[in-house]
């Protein structure tokens, strides 16, 4: 399941081969983008970035295009060389860049949408998201001011997954960041200290960046997907279930996160 480590990953492996070239070929599969005509829209122009954030990622064209997509729960992005066996059908590509004997492609993506760089900008979805979990520079004293002006009685780890707040953290993250921090994800904001919630951002951030780097592999996985396993700190059932308005999965420990 993409979260905010999983785009910062793909956008590392998207921008050594497109940033500062002109793709050679730009393909869109899919009937929906027939009349999109985003390879006549883009031909000749160079990737100037591939940024990722939060949970988007955009890939800016120069003359003020850009491509933006988010994953949701489905989509995913490869880089392979060209001729070389994709990870899923062919069917199910959407957008294939092809630059320097490579092919970038993303698959089954439900938001992927050519816009301009003033509407990147004013998007709501874009504009309002809060500052990324991975960023090189992060401001813990705003996340907390962000926190604290949130409904009080919001638990714990439904706050944690608004990107209003903070971007890039999903269900995985927010279950073992709430699990790292000893943190009870169903507490209300008012009953959560600032020392908790500090904790368990430092542990996203830091784990994230690493997962970001180094690929699926270095997620940690203490409760995540659990359920019913025996918590690695104290021994109890892993507990399982939704969470907030979206019934977001949350795993947790009950005899050790307070
Ligand atoms: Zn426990």
């Amino acid at each position: 399941m993409p979260e905010g480590d999983t785009i910062h990953h793909a956008a590392n492996r998207i921008r050594p081969v497109l940033a500062g070239r002109v793709p050679e070929q730009i393909v869109t599969p899919q009937r929906r983008h027939e009349r999109d005509r985003w390879p006549e829209r883009l031909a000749g122009r160079a990737v100037e970035a591939v940024e990722a954030r939060g949970k988007h990622l955009l890939v800016r064209f120069d003359g003020d295009l850009v491509l933006h997509s988010h994953l949701r729960m489905t989509g995913a992005w490869d880089v392979h060389a060209v001729g070389e066996r994709w990870r899923r059908a062919r069917s199910r590509a959407w957008l294939v860049l092809r630059a320097g004997g490579q092919e970038v492609v993303q698959f089954d993506g439900p938001l992927l949408e050519l816009i301009t760089t003033s509407r990147a900008r004013t998007d709501p979805r874009l504009r309002d998201l809060g500052q990324d979990v991975i960023g090189e520079r992060f401001d813990e004293a705003m996340l907390l001011r962000r926190i604290r002006e949130d409904d009080p009685t919001r638990p714990l780890g439904d706050a944690l997954i608004d990107q209003r707040t903070i971007a890039g953290i999903g269900n995985i993250w927010k279950s073992e960041c709430c699990f790292a921090a000893a943190a009870d994800p169903w507490k209300p904001l008012a009953r959560t200290r600032d020392e908790e919630i500090v904790a368990a951002v430092r542990f996203a951030r830091e784990r994230m960046a690493q997962s970001a780097r180094d690929g699926y592999e270095a997620r940690p996985r203490a409760v995540y997907a659990r359920a019913g396993e025996r918590c690695p700190r104290c021994g109890e059932r892993i507990r399982a279930a939704g969470q907030g308005d979206g019934n977001r999965s949350t795993y947790w420990c009950a005899g050790c996160q307070r």
